[in-house]
């Protein structure tokens, strides 16, 4: 087993879907890799379920600096969780804009309405 299918395997362990003779390859190339021995020992102490759990907290910074970097270290070793990370900034930002957008253009909004109920008038 090469290294990087290990990376990929140990989250299927961890999720309790790899196969019994997939579970004893993972166990026994982290035994013989430390690399891999040490992914899979920090995954254990914190789970996906973990990271995303508190996730709000990590980003707000509310986490102290022994488990901040428990998770920093989980976010590089883990494509699933930079993934949800990615999405929920978006959304993040997203709503953040919205809320910007509907507090800061009030007037804008009645005139540019007005204005779209004038063009769909002139396609009729
Ligand atoms: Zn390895
Ligand atoms: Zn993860």
């Amino acid at each position: 087993m090469t290294c990087k299918q290990c990376e990929v395997d140990v989250h299927e362990y961890l999720r309790g879907t790899l196969s019994a003779a997939a579970r004893a390859e993972v166990e026994r190339h982290a035994a013989e890799c430390s690399a891999c021995g040490d992914l899979l020992r920090r995954c254990q102490e914190l789970t996906c379920k973990d990271f995303v759990e508190f996730l709000n907290d990590y980003l707000d910074g509310d986490l102290d600096g022994q488990r901040h970097s428990v998770f920093d270290q989980h976010l590089s070793d883990c494509p699933d969780c930079r993934a949800y990370v990615a999405s929920y900034r978006r959304t993040m930002e997203l709503s953040v804009t919205a809320l910007r957008g509907e507090l800061a253009v009030p007037e804008e909004i009645p005139e540019r309405l007005l204005q779209a109920i004038h063009d769909s008038r002139k396609q009729r």
